[in-house]
């Protein structure tokens, strides 16, 4: 038997969609699927304004040009997540500047913000490490304090509230990303949320090659024409298609993974009570969409070992991140903030176990063979 990490889950409504695209004979993007994803997503976490992107790398990209980041400017982010984070923001010749994360939930650590700030900082990026997140009315208060700009990196995060509001929703700019091993899914996907007026009509603008080609259709303006700088960032209909079958059963999905979140949660319980392996942590005024299952093993050997054990088993877990400020470009182009200790303790101990929608009866294998791998 082999239990891969990852299979990315199909409602069956998928083709239909695409073929109704198809039929509809508008390939090219903002179409109908489109349509109906932004005012989902508006009507979700009540964004002013949701653009649909082909990644959320692509979306963290936007984000950089609306905030006008310049050469040298500053962005505060955690070391301890994915590479797009920070080069969404060194393509425009930003600095990343990484402080370390908290032990419990792995998030940036809101206590060591305000020691980072220069006269250079512009924004902070708080990532919801999955799903669950950041201490946000902290990082607010921050920001507003010292005028910089939030922007959410919610890859991880859709269907997750923070105080009941959704993650994404709650910076000045926030991301979705509907990658594959995501929970809700299009192949390459993503979405940027507009939370702060100011940015909804040069969004329009970057997102479609610099021009007004959304205020043209919509009758606003008499001539389609080059007016800012841009690319082009927005999917095809086929995609937005496709994401529309997900987003239909975006609450079964999120549901039938915390089932599985939570039978990993308990069977560990006694480990963790045991001190032979440390559970999530997920603060009270969080509900994460279990979007990842993790757990802390006691040093990176115990890690390698347990790995090696499972895989012999046909269980297939993986791990990351390589904390950005220990990459060769994140020496290259970013710099750390004070010592990142939980960063670089944590990165060499998590191990994730594969969590997906249909994983079924495989998931007791997981659990029985991790049990006999960690002791
Ligand atoms: C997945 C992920 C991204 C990138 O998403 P893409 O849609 O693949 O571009 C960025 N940040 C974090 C934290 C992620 O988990």
């Amino acid at each position: 038997m082999n239990i891969p990490f990852n299979k990315p889950y199909m409602t069956g409504r998928e083709l239909w969609c695409i073929a109704q695209a198809h039929t509809n004979g508008h390939l090219a993007g903002d179409g109908m699927f489109t349509q109906k994803c932004h005012v989902w997503l508006e009507s979700l976490t009540g964004s002013r304004k949701a653009l649909l992107t082909h990644s959320c790398t692509a979306a963290l990209e936007m984000a950089a040009i609306l905030v006008d980041i310049q050469s040298g400017d500053e962005v505060i982010m955690p070391s301890y997540t994915f590479v797009s984070t920070a080069n969404a923001f060194v393509l425009r010749g930003g600095v990343p500047v990484f402080v370390d994360i908290r032990p419990d939930t792995l998030n940036i650590d809101e206590t060591l913000i305000e020691a980072a700030i220069t006269p250079r900082t512009k924004a902070i990026m708080p990532v919801h490490y999955a799903g669950v997140a950041c201490e946000m009315d902290t990082i607010m208060d921050i920001a507003s304090r010292h005028n910089l700009w939030v922007i959410e990196d919610a890859a991880q995060g859709i269907m997750s509230t923070y105080k009941g509001k959704p993650l994404g929703s709650i910076g000045h700019l926030g991301a979705y990303s509907f990658h594959e091993t995501k929970n809700i899914i299009s192949g390459e996907g993503g979405a940027l949320l507009i939370n702060d007026k100011r940015f909804a009509e040069r969004a329009e603008v970057i997102r479609e090659k610099g021009t007004n080609r959304s205020q043209f259709f919509r009758g606003q303006v008499d001539k389609y024409t080059w007016v800012d700088v841009g690319s082009s960032y927005l999917p095809g209909e086929v995609i937005a298609a496709f994401l529309w079958a997900q987003m239909e059963e975006a609450q079964s999905i999120t549901q039938r993974r915390m089932d599985i979140w939570q039978q990993y949660h308990e069977a560990f319980k006694s480990l963790d009570n045991a001190g032979i392996l440390r559970r999530p942590i997920v603060p009270e005024d969080c509900q994460h969409n279990a979007h990842m299952y993790y757990i802390l093993l006691e040093s990176l050997a115990k890690r390698s070992e347990v790995i090696a054990e499972l895989k012999k088993h046909g269980v297939n877990p993986v791990f990351h991140y390589v904390p950005l400020h220990s990459s060769p470009a994140g020496k290259k182009y970013g710099r750390a903030s004070g010592e990142l200790r939980h960063t670089d303790n944590l990165a060499d101990r998590l191990l994730r176990l594969p969590l997906w929608v249909g994983l079924g009866e495989a998931q007791g294998l997981v659990i029985s063979e991790l049990q006999n791998a960690v002791v």
